[in-house]
């Protein structure tokens, strides 16, 4: 590998490349239209698709493509080649302005919950210049929103950046109060760490349903699991370590600062972290990293599996968003201060997102709801459904103290002009101490861990920025009207405590007593994507969005509708699955080693008409049994599929994939999984959990 900083970003338009290559005018338009999402004239776009031509031809591309993210949580493309035909049987590289800024892929296929009329149903792409565009695959990649004629947002971006708008501008009034004049625009920043499992190209072609759902739905326990939690940060094995550094080449290329690696606690699970960058940019660059992880693993004759639970019984992967918000002067709002202001700030921040994460607790939730992530909460392996903040012991003793207007008997003690107790130094809190906490504190960051592995950032950011943004305003418009601000706000910063403080929780979410506790105390629990998802186009979701013009009524109920569709369609195909295979392969097998069975116990009473039959008997006698077990409960699952094919309300169908098919494929599998226990390994058709997680070397 060649020099680190040499190769890094080689592939990306990024602000190096612009300044050596743009024109000066042209290149302070572009940083313009970069720092405050001004919108760029033709002249200028023609200027700098043409350097972006140049520029990418020479690194090898021939084709430029929008690059943007529809509903469908992956991104998607269509390669458009640079050649123009100039008569007499030539071409020359072209690439104009009006492409740069503008796309028209043909979409009709891409989700719109009924957003796009078919009569219009090819909707645009329109340019995020706030986001560099890379090269990958020989393609110019120009990262787009992706909208309807009516404008309406058709994908995952056009909403975060909204959002990201929304909370600037409520950012701004509360820094403007406390007399920051400085600071002209505010940003989250977000670093998702990334988990995954990979295993064996081979294993994965040999079982149908991680082929098509991504999961093992078959499968009994290894003897071996994660007991011993000998993988986590164990040492890496050879295939795994020449996986990561290509991965790493690859991503570094593009301008992602991927930065740590270790395995995780699951046999042949392993994560990724970047450094931390701006929302928009983090979310683009974790579906790169996503992308860029199956192809590097396929170059390696792995395959990288991003599902949230792709064995059941062994833990899943989930995607920890760091979340933070950061001045463009580069102050981080939720880094306590050294200054008695600077904490007071702080303080009113923390109690924004606190009153935020209670007051939007169900949409939070539903931000990482999905098929693949129900197997995950509240199953003990990752936070629960029910949403808490954790702030750690001594933050909650500061705001304990603070409602009280009591002292706080920290290591300093200064009672500051505002009333507000001078904060002691905090010592960072960098261990991750309650991994058990959905919503965590951790020092200058919250790190939200509900999120799946599969899932795109974009949904609980946009969730995250609107509702601190709407908090926000709320405070901006109390304190803007005060007539002492110095007195007001220690008030304000009280009564959020006091009305917030149930969200809270220090101690161990697992804990089963904490699920009566959160109940006591008002949370929602919410443990199906079925019963959060209706919230999203509830009346405080609409209130909400539309008042900070992130979603309009529409888009919030088309996306309803969308996401549970989705939900329906990923369980429908697992239980189609499950029912192809227990009927082709399963059955099938078990039925055959019976035979086996049968014929050995028949040609040894042949050979010795008194031979002790004991092992055969019995076997045959349960693997029976377990036969009829798997037809009876196929035929059940038959029954429920054809069922569902009656109900045409999305909600509806959604209820009953939750109440019946899935029970459904539960019961299957359990027969299954026990007939694989009994059946020899020669006759049983996949490959087993052991092999599989233990088999890349
Ligand atoms: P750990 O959680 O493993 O202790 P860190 O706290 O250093 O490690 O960071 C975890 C992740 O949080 C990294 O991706 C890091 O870039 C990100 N992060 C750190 N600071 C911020 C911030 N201000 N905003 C957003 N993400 C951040
Ligand atoms: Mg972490």
């Amino acid at each position: 590998m060649s020099e680190v900083s040499e190769i890094f970003g080689s592939l990306v338009f990024n602000d190096t490349v612009m300044k050596s290559r743009l024109p000066k005018e042209t290149y302070r338009a572009m940083q313009m239209a970069i720092r405050d999402g001004k919108e760029l004239d033709l002249a200028v776009a023609t200027v700098v698709a043409n350097a972006m031509k140049d520029w990418a031809i020479e690194k090898g591309a021939t084709h430029f493509t929008h690059w943007f993210q529809p509903l469908t949580g992956i991104t998607a493309e269509k390669h458009d080649s640079f050649i123009s035909p100039i008569g007499g049987g030539k071409v020359i590289m072209e690439f104009s302005g009006k492409e740069l800024v503008r796309g028209e892929p043909d979409a009709s296929s891409f989700p719109s919950g009924g957003l796009r009329a078919t009569f219009e149903a090819r909707g645009y792409t329109a340019w995020d210049p706030s986001s560099y565009a890379f090269i990958k695959d020989k393609a110019l990649c120009i990262p787009t929103a992706f909208c309807s004629y009516g404008g309406e947002a058709l994908d995952k971006k056009t909403p975060l950046l909204r959002s990201m708008e929304a909370i600037n501008r409520q950012a701004l009034r509360v820094l403007r109060l406390f007399g920051n004049e400085d600071v002209t625009g505010v940003k989250t920043t977000v670093g998702p760490e990334q988990e995954y499992f990979l295993i064996d190209k081979a294993h994965f072609d040999a079982r149908p349903d991680i082929q098509y759902t991504g999961r093992t739905l078959f499968g009994a326990r290894p003897p071996k699991g994660q007991e011993l939690e000998d993988h986590y940060f164990g040492t890496i094995k050879p295939r795994v370590t020449a996986f990561m550094q290509d991965l790493n080449e690859q991503l570094w290329k593009l301008g992602v600062l991927a930065k740590t690696e270790h395995n995780e606690v699951a046999p042949a699970q392993h994560e990724l972290a970047p450094i931390f960058s701006t929302t928009n940019i983090a979310t683009d660059h974790n579906q790169l990293t996503m992308e860029i992880m199956q192809k590097v693993a396929k170059s390696h004759d792995m395959v990288c599996l991003l599902h949230e639970k792709p064995f059941a019984g062994v833990n899943g992967s989930g995607k920890h968003n760091n979340w933070a918000i950061s001045t463009n002067t580069g102050v981080n709002l939720l880094e306590p201060g050294e200054t008695p202001y600077e904490n007071a700030q702080f303080l009113l921040f923390l109690s924004a997102v606190i009153k935020a994460v209670d007051d939007y607790q169900e949409l939070l939730r539903l931000s990482v709801a999905s098929a693949g992530n129900d197997h995950r909460l509240g199953a003990n392996e990752a936070p629960p459904a029910i949403v808490s903040i954790f702030l750690g012991d001594e933050l909650t003793a500061i705001l304990d103290a603070l409602e009280n207007e009591s002292s706080y008997d920290g290591p300093v003690k200064e009672q500051m002009k505002i009333g507000v107790d001078v904060l002691p130094p905090f010592p960072r809190d960098t261990t991750d101490r309650n991994r058990t906490s959905p919503f965590a504190f951790t020092g200058n960051k919250f790190e939200f861990r509900m999120l799946g592995s599969a899932l795109s950032i974009s949904g609980p950011n946009v969730v995250l920025n609107t509702a601190v943004a709407e908090i926000l305003r709320q405070f901006a418009d109390e304190l803007e009207g005060a007539e002492s601000f110095e007195e007001a706000l220690p008030q304000l910063i009280r009564r959020v405590i006091a009305e917030h403080k149930r969200i809270i929780f220090n101690g161990n979410g697992y804990d089963e007593a904490w699920v009566r506790e959160a109940e006591s105390r008002g949370l929602a629990n919410l443990r199906t994507t079925p019963e959060c998802m209706p919230y999203f186009g509830g009346e405080s979701s609409i209130e909400l969005f539309t008042s900070h013009k992130v979603f309009s009524e529409r888009e919030l109920h088309s996306r309803v509708d969308i996401f549970l569709e989705n939900y329906c369609k990923v369980i429908g195909i697992e239980a189609l699955t499950m029912l192809e295979m227990a009927k082709k392969d399963i059955l099938p097998a078990v039925a055959a080693y019976t035979r086996e069975l049968s014929e050995t116990a028949l040609s040894k009473r042949a050979f010795l008409p008194e031979a002790d039959c004991s092992y055969e008997e019995a076997a045959v006698s349960q693997l029976s049994a377990g036969t009829s077990c798997i037809y009876l409960r196929t035929q059940a699952l038959e029954k429920a599929i054809f069922n569902s094919k009656e109900i045409e309300d999305v909600e509806e169908l959604s209820n009953f994939c939750k109440d019946v098919l899935i029970p459904a494929m539960n019961e299957l599998r359990i027969c299954a999984d026990e007939m694989e226990t009994l059946t020899a390994k020669d006759f049983w058709p996949y490959p087993s959990y052991g092999e599989i997680l233990f088999g890349v070397k």
